[in-house]
């Protein structure tokens, strides 16, 4: 029986980890469970899986639940987990992921926020601490498993992106999108934030990063494709030529199940079997950077390095919750975070302080822009 803990389980990624702990409870044994403001859903979770520990992490206390965040690292490292699916959303995640890899714990990773932010930092707490990264992302998830026991060298990865659901709207008619339009995804259910991210296409830069930090490749080296049907998850290619692709309908499912099974693999009868012919025909087109252009400023930020991607990461983070929240346009998010980058000096992201600084100045940055 291997320990699983589950932060950020009330959320998307969340609850589609505990849909596949349900069906492997033979194999794995729920240890910690956090959430952050959906008391009702925690109890519920509590209540069936009875975990060691659970709480409202990252907020007071609520009616006598444990909270705050020494709860959350609490949960990142308690001795009885061997697993750490990090499903929070947001740079609330990365105390954790740096906590649990510094413990020797594998994190199924979800919050690829942490690795944007503190990539280099995250790396070296795994070194230190003996914990591994395994990567919850789906196109991550499928560069993994295309490359998983092969000791050939990947020359270059295409991640798929499903284009959001804008992915054919002139440049004017995105610029005027409404919340409602924005998270209307067109292939994926998840959470808000990522749901906009998508949308703006700001996604996709976020994980051209995260595969620079978890494959060790340079930016020449990666690039992204739209793939309306979100079929293929990702294309990986090797020095002679040859590209090997994974394949699946849509479900995070899939990836959470691999990123607690790895390297191995569990037959699982929840998960909707592929079929060439029900998928009908897969196409694929280029990124509409001039219209999409949060991505372009991600993918900038990356290669710039340093601070640049904790400064994107935090710009758009703060973006997206103004949008959500109605105090902006969706056609300002990006110029938003192509402001806060041109108006940042560039350090080297040395150590967590650093990080921490340029986060908070990246946010206050856009808060004025908005007043
Ligand atoms: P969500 O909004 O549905 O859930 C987020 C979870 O994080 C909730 O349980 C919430 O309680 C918790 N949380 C939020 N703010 C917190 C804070 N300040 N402190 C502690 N906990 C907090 O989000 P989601 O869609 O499940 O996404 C979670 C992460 O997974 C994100 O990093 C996202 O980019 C990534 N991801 C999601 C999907 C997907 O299909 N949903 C796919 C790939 C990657
Ligand atoms: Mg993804």
């Amino acid at each position: 029986m291997r320990g699983v803990a589950v932060l950020g389980s009330t959320g998307s990624i969340g609850r589609s980890t505990l849909a596949v702990l349900r069906r492997h409870a033979d194999r794995f044994r729920v240890v910690a469970l956090t959430a952050w403001q959906d008391r009702e859903g925690l109890s519920a979770q509590v209540a069936e899986w009875h975990p060691e520990i659970s709480g409202l992490a990252g907020d007071p206390a609520v009616d006598g639940m444990p909270a705050g965040s020494d709860l959350l690292l609490e949960a990142a490292t308690h001795p009885d987990a061997d697993i750490v699916v990090n499903a929070i959303v947001g740079a609330a995640g990365l105390d954790a992921t740096l906590a649990a890899l510094k413990a020797g714990k594998r994190v199924a990773l979800a919050n690829k926020e942490s690795l944007v932010m503190a990539g280099e930092l995250v790396l070296a707490a795994a070194r230190a601490g003996g914990g591994e990264i395994i990567p919850v992302d789906s196109e991550h998830s499928a560069v993994l498993q295309c490359s998983a026991g092969c000791g050939n060298p990947m020359s270059r990865l295409t991640l798929t992106a499903s284009g959001g659901p804008f992915r054919e709207w002139d440049a004017a008619r995105v610029a005027a999108a409404t919340v409602g339009q924005a998270l209307q995804h067109p292939t994926w259910r998840m959470g808000r934030k990522i749901s906009i991210d998508s949308a703006t296409l700001a996604n996709k830069a976020l994980e051209l990063i995260e595969a620079h930090y978890l494959f060790a490749l340079p930016y020449d080296a990666l690039g992204a494709v739209v793939h309306p049907q979100s079929i293929v998850h990702a294309f990986v290619e090797f020095c002679d030529g040859s590209v090997i692709a994974q394949l699946g309908f849509p479900s995070m499912e899939l990836p959470i199940l691999y990123a607690l099974t790895h390297p191995e693999r569990l037959p699982d009868g929840g998960i909707r079997r592929f079929d060439p012919i029900a998928s009908g025909a897969l196409t694929f087109e280029p990124v509409r950077t001039e219209v999409f252009r949060a991505f372009g400023a991600g993918v900038a930020a990356g290669r710039a390095g340093g601070t640049a991607p904790a400064v994107f990461n935090a710009a758009n983070e703060e973006a997206v919750a103004a949008f959500l929240a109605g105090r902006t346009t969706f056609g300002r998010i990006s110029a938003l975070i192509e402001d806060a980058l041109a108006a940042h000096d560039v350090r080297p992201a040395t150590d967590l302080e650093v990080v921490r600084a340029a986060d908070c100045w990246a946010r206050r940055r856009v808060r004025e822009s908005l007043r």
